[in-house]
């Protein structure tokens, strides 16, 4: 599912959260909104959920108009940051929890959680608590449980972001494996630009509410459109 932005605008009285802000996210693409501390990424990505309201512009998911559309209605998996597992629930019925309650067969549910078990590799700790999980292995279980609804998109809100480096680092590599079996349209949003060079496709780069440039990391690193984005990144004009 592609999703398009078109001159969103939110304020927060006088402060404008986003401003005019247009973005073209492909289908199957994984796309970074990077940029510091409250530039915008978490309200661009809320409204694209749903569940910020826009004041004006529209949100299209594969063409077909959602601004005014539940998240419910959205189709979307999302991962955030303080991710809520359900504690009492062990870790295969965390994943299988959103399949669950949409009353799928019993025999289709096994074999999706086995399968996203899998993949995440979880296999061996399903049977625990989240409680008895590290903070690496918890958001890979929170990626799995939002992936088990076959979500057309996923949105990850700063996912990695209370993690040390090297758990961080290897969930990147994680993710950008995951995206490229399961394809499905994702976007990350982080204030870390070595995270947002190493597991994107294209990136936004995103400074008081606006969008300063998109691109691919090379394009960026390479050609960065401005002094912002050139120091932002690390490379020069
Ligand atoms: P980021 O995710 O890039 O750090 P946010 O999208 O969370 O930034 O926030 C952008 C700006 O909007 C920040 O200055 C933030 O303080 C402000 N903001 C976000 N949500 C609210 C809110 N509910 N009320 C008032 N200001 C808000
Ligand atoms: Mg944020």
């Amino acid at each position: 599912m592609s999703i398009s932005v078109t001159g969103a605008n939110k304020h927060y009285g006088d402060f404008a959260a986003l401003d005019n802000v247009s973005i073209d996210i492909p289908e199957g693409s994984l796309t970074s909104l990077l940029g510091p501390s409250g530039s915008g990424k978490s309200t661009l990505l809320r409204s694209i959920a749903g569940l910020d309201s826009l004041d004006s512009g529209s949100i299209e998911i594969n063409g077909k108009d959602v601004t005014h559309a539940s998240p419910q209605q959205r189709d979307i998996g999302f991962v955030f940051q303080h991710y809520a597992a359900f504690k009492h629930l062990s870790v295969r019925d965390n994943v299988a929890f959103g399949l669950k309650i949409r009353k799928k067969p019993k025999a289709e549910v096994e074999a999706k959680v086995d399968e996203l078990l899998e993949i995440v590799g979880l296999v061996g700790f399903q049977r625990r608590f989240p409680a008895q999980l590290s903070g690496g292995q918890r958001q890979r279980m929170a990626l799995a449980r939002a992936l088990a609804v076959d979500p057309k998109v996923l949105l990850l809100d700063e996912p990695f972001g209370a993690l040390d480096a090297k758990v961080r680092e290897d969930l990147r590599k994680w993710l950008r494996r995951l995206h490229d079996e399961v394809h499905v349209t994702t976007v990350l949003v982080t204030h870390d630009q070595q995270e947002a060079l190493d597991v994107s496709d294209r990136i936004a780069v995103l400074n008081k509410g606006r969008i300063e440039q998109i691109g691919t990391p090379d394009d960026l690193y390479d050609r960065p459109a401005n002094v912002f984005v050139a120091s932002f990144l690390g490379s020069t004009v």
